[in-house]
């Protein structure tokens, strides 16, 4: 039975990230409630604790509801699923609330921007953050209109043209760092996407390696002793390959591989799955599949191996012999590739061009006990 149970971060670690970075801001706004309660009890502002505290309840309720957009996956449709532009126009205009009332500590209370624009560097571009930039200097500009309009006596016009001189420069300075680190970041994470592709893939026929294909055998293994299922595997072999090498080159002999690896990828199902097991042996590991189910599958790739052309090289043949093995729940994938490997034996000592099967010897597992 799948039992479902909540838990605060989803499967998917992209919304897990986006999570984690949420909470990064709440941790922001914890830290920005604690200095306003200092602020205020030093009287240094206009705003009172119940002030701070109503304010504080809207911006929660806020972020509640983005919680929810990330937890229920809604944040999905945008455009840009992180909600980093909508969350920091968001923080910015809750700082315009807290300038309105910082009367005298107003110039201080600046640097919260630059708490809310670090955010930005998880994902702004430079555009992005402009915009960031010109509504924050904007809605600078209107505190310091309302508070000059409705408590004349809380402005110095001149700071306050320093004040809106300084955001103008830094913030788009800002802006500049932040995009270029964006870009290194995107950069890295696509590097990062080449790296691990790379280590789980076969340079020459670009099938998964066998570092790759243990992993999977593992996690076949783990998938099928929980559900008592079955898989299969394959073990398939060039015939006389070195004599592909020997009669025409090394150079034939990597396209021959390339060929087969490439035809074995387009005739088996989505989920099954292709490694390069040694030099001119391949693996398959069918899923869901039972030995006689294998076998089937096998003869039919063996067939298709008899008849296949290799472009620019029509002159040359290959055949194909396969060892087949199914797997028995709780036993070692390692003991299903050693049957495996142990009728690919049979098959070259028979002559090649072939298929066997080897068995599950229930004497010999009852022995092990
Ligand atoms: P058998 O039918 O008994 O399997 O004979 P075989 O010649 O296929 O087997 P053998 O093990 O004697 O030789 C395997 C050959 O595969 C030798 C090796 O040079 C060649 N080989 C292994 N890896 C590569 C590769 O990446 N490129 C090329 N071109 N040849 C390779
Ligand atoms: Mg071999
Ligand atoms: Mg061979």
């Amino acid at each position: 039975m799948n039992k479902k149970t909540f838990t605060f971060f989803p499967e998917d670690p992209a919304q897990t990230v986006r999570i984690k970075r949420f909470l990064m801001a709440l941790g922001s706004y914890a830290m920005w409630v604690v200095l306003c309660t200092v602020c205020i009890l030093q009287g240094f502002t206009r705003f009172t604790l119940k002030d701070l505290y109503a304010l504080s309840a809207v911006v929660m309720l806020f972020n509640a509801g983005i919680y929810l957009l990330l937890r229920t996956g809604w944040n999905k449709r945008f455009k840009d699923p992180s909600l980093t532009m909508f969350q920091m126009i968001l923080a910015t205009m809750w700082i315009m609330v807290c300038l309105y009332g910082a009367g005298e500590i107003r110039s201080s209370m600046l640097m919260l921007y630059f708490v809310v624009f670090v955010f930005g560097v998880f994902r702004l571009r430079f555009l992005q953050f402009l915009v960031v930039s010109v509504f924050a200097i904007a809605n600078y500009a209107v505190v310091v209109y309302l508070v000059y309009r409705f408590h004349p006596g809380e402005v110095n016009l001149k700071v306050e043209l320093i004040n809106i001189m300084l955001l103008a420069t830094v913030l788009p300075w800002f802006s500049l760092l932040g995009s270029y680190i964006t870009n290194l970041r995107t950069t890295i994470a696509k590097a990062l996407e080449t790296i691990e592709k790379l280590a789980v893939t076969d340079e020459l026929t670009g099938v998964y390696n066998r570092r790759r294909l243990l992993e999977i055998l593992k996690e076949q293994k783990a998938f099928c002793d929980r559900g008592n299922k079955v898989f299969s595997l394959c073990i398939i072999d060039l015939d006389h390959f070195k004599s592909v090498n020997d009669n025409f080159g090394h150079e034939t002999g990597d396209i021959v591989l390339r060929g087969v690896a490439q035809t074995l990828k387009q005739n088996i199902r989505d989920f099954d799955i292709i490694a390069r097991y040694g030099g001119e042996e391949f693996m398959l590991v069918l899923c869901s599949t039972n030995g006689a189910e294998a076998l089937t599958f096998a003869e039919r790739v063996r067939e298709i191996a008899e008849n296949m052309r290799f472009e620019n090289h029509d002159h040359v043949r290959i055949t194909l012999s396969v060892g087949v093995a199914e797997y028995r729940p709780t036993e070692s994938f390692q003991a299903t590739i050693n049957r495996a490997d142990k009728a690919l034996y049979r098959v070259k000592e028979n002559g090649r061009n072939r298929v066997e099967f080897e068995r599950y010897a229930e004497s010999k597992q009852m022995y092990l006990f």
